[in-house]
């Protein structure tokens, strides 16, 4: 499905965002002071562009602390117009859009949560009808682009052209070293089918500690993302929300600094020859891959054929586990990761399958 939306480019947005335009502070207002102490802090790295502050708290449990509410508005908007940056909240419903934009909220972020729900975004679109405000879409929990897109959808059905997306990652059952996986193939094919949606990255809530915040913020900058949203706090260690991520200010500005940040594009003729050179040789040799794949397919074929007509089930599994197993330890000799080898060859083995019941169950025509 293509897709059309008219978006507002950020440096049409009416502020004066940095490129990458970095979004910090606290993951919750908790006091006036605290939010005043890290936005003073956070603001003096000149990619700061805009000011974050959860108010409102969506919690997995009850009983922990589900934000301040609409008093710490005003520590919000106050400490953003103390250090000149505009001011963005996450909103859940109605309610919280129209409290947001009555304090001075200059830009409005969809937490994941909402994401998920339909109903739910399509009650902040209509709440947020005929009004020009900035809004950024978090991915929903689950990693369902289509669900992230519709959510976007909505909320530009509503007017609204000044329309970004976070991507904080996916939850999942299985443990692994992130809090939420990045699937960063998600937020590119994002990209691919919307390619004038800016896409800033939440490495805090990817990752829900700061050891690897660095390397995930420098990989967004490496895939052209437009922008990062980072958690900091005064002092971590007494965060009443998402301690373990959040960043001092100090430590902020450290990681910013370590960032190299890539041209996107050069116009220098040696470069881009060579470059030209190098994607010919990819475009020939993808020919190659793609023949050498529709010959094994055809092979694969004449073997379903095989089996069908001496009466053999498709499927062998200590054949197939000797494939794995020779083809993996192959690739990795050629410097290829297992990971890339085990995909590439669950697939192939996957059409295969198919491409032989296809085979077996074709009906021949007399
Ligand atoms: C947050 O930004 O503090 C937050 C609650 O994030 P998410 O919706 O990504 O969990
Ligand atoms: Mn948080």
């Amino acid at each position: 499905m293509n897709i059309e939306l008219d978006i507002t480019p950020l440096k049409d947005w009416g502020f004066n965002f940095k490129n990458p335009l970095v979004i910090s502070g606290p993951c919750s207002a908790e006091t006036p002071e605290q939010v005043m102490e890290t936005v003073k802090g956070v603001a003096k790295h000149p990619l700061v562009s805009v000011i974050r502050a959860g108010i409102w708290k969506p919690r997995t449990r009850p009983n922990s602390f589900e934000g301040i509410g609409v008093e710490g508005l005003s520590w919000l908007v106050d400490a953003g117009k103390e250090v000149g940056l505009p001011v963005a909240t996450e909103i859940a419903n109605a309610k919280h859009a129209e409290e947001a934009l009555k304090a001075g909220v200059d830009i409005l972020w969809i937490g994941a949560r909402s994401t998920v729900n339909p109903f739910g975004m399509q009650e902040i679109a209509d709440a947020l009808q005929g009004i020009d405000v900035p809004v950024i879409v978090k991915n929903p929990i689950n990693p369902d682009l289509e669900l992230w897109i519709g959510g976007m959808e909505r909320i530009h059905k509503a007017g609204i052209k000044k329309l970004a997306a976070i991507h904080r990652g996916f939850s999942s059952y299985v443990k692994s070293e992130y809090r939420n996986k990045p699937q960063w193939e998600i937020a590119l094919e994002l990209r691919r089918k919307l390619p004038n949606l800016p896409i800033i990255c939440d490495p805090s809530h990817i990752c829900g500690t700061t050891e690897f915040l660095l390397q995930v913020s420098q990989k967004a900058m490496d895939l052209n993302f437009d922008g990062l949203m980072i958690e900091s706090h005064i002092n971590p260690k007494v965060a009443l929300s998402d301690a373990k991520q959040q960043v001092t200010p100090t430590e902020l500005y450290a990681l910013l600094d370590a960032l190299v940040l890539r041209n996107t594009s050069t116009d220098n003729p040696f470069f881009l020859n060579k470059l030209d050179e190098l994607r010919d040789v990819i475009d020939s040799i993808d020919k190659d891959v793609i023949s050498l794949f529709a010959k094994r397919m055809g092979i694969a074929r004449e073997i379903g054929q095989y089996k069908k007509e001496n009466n053999i089930t498709i499927f062998q599994s200590d054949r197939w586990e000797n494939i794995i197993k020779s083809r993996i330890s192959e690739g990795t000799d050629k410097g290829l990761s297992e990971d890339f080898m085990e995909s590439l060859l669950n697939n192939i083995h996957s059409e295969s399958i198919r491409s032989q019941t296809e085979t077996m169950n074709k009906v021949e025509a007399n």
